[in-house]
């Protein structure tokens, strides 16, 4: 799971987004922003819609070359993902911060568990309340990381062995407990596929890392090891590599290579 920043939104396009939004927010009660939320947007959620066409372009491209979903970063993503469930929080169905770029699977409505903390951080778990109580939700924030908002690395981290993704050591308390109702929501952990993408990806970036300083210590023009930087960055699973740099003191082999290459380090 990564941070997703992707670039502004245009004017016209927030704009349009805002229409949708206040057409949603002006309906009578919660359900029937709920049916309004979920037609406006299966309606304009497509390419042929000039704002959503922008909408669409910006999360591809905030997922970087690779294209792959911003949550288990294995699978192609395609599709628009709301943040907060739009089955939840009608009223930001088209807000512009709650979309991020996601496949099918991890695009599944989020219906089993959905938690919020209230202000005094109280767990609420909103699939629990019935329509009527979802009117009058508590204010809060969602208690999964929102990876617009917040760098997932800074709460968990990938066993470079196992390829499994873990809540940070140090964290302790709510911190911990959103790290590890994260990997739960989103099943970060859940698919085997996805833990072998992991240690497949450790490899990868590593073999490319190696041919890289063989090639640099060769004394190889700066313009042909540029095309090694360009690899890393184009495979799936960015949050290995950034994980390899992270704990790049602590495995003997990845310290000397990135000693003969601290600018990979920036990569
Ligand atoms: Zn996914």
């Amino acid at each position: 799971m990564r941070r997703f920043r992707p670039n502004d939104l245009s004017k016209t396009s927030l704009a349009a987004l805002m229409e949708y939004q206040d057409d949603v927010n002006a309906c009578g009660d919660f359900r029937q922003r709920v049916d309004r939320a979920d037609r406006l947007f299966s309606q304009n959620n497509r390419d042929t819609n000039k704002a959503f066409r922008e909408v669409r372009k910006n999360l591809r491209e905030a997922v970087g070359p690779s294209e792959r979903c911003a949550y288990c970063e294995d699978s192609e993503a395609n599709e628009v993902e709301h943040v907060a469930p739009k089955s939840k929080f009608p009223e930001i169905s088209f807000k512009w911060e709650n979309y991020a770029w996601a496949c099918s699977q991890c695009n599944r409505p989020k219906n089993n568990s959905f938690i919020i903390l209230d202000n005094n951080n109280n767990e609420v778990d909103l699939s629990k309340m019935d329509l009527a109580s979802l009117e009058n939700k508590p204010e809060g924030r969602p208690l999964a990381l929102d990876p617009r908002d917040e760098d997932p690395m800074d709460y968990l981290y990938v066993d470079l062995t196992t390829g499994v993704i873990q809540p940070q050591v140090s964290l302790e308390g709510i911190e911990l407990r959103r790290a590890k109702y994260t990997i739960e929501l989103y099943q970060l952990d859940a698919r085997t596929a996805v833990r072998t993408g992991r240690r497949n990806a450790v490899n990868s970036f590593v073999e490319r890392l190696r041919r890289y300083v063989d090639e640099k210590n060769k004394g190889t023009p700066i313009t042909y090891l540029q095309h090694f930087k360009s690899e890393i960055q184009s495979l799936p699973h960015q949050t290995v590599w950034e994980e390899l740099k992270r704990q790049s003191q602590c495995h003997t082999k990845i310290k000397l290579l990135f000693q003969d290459a601290p600018e990979a380090l920036h990569w």
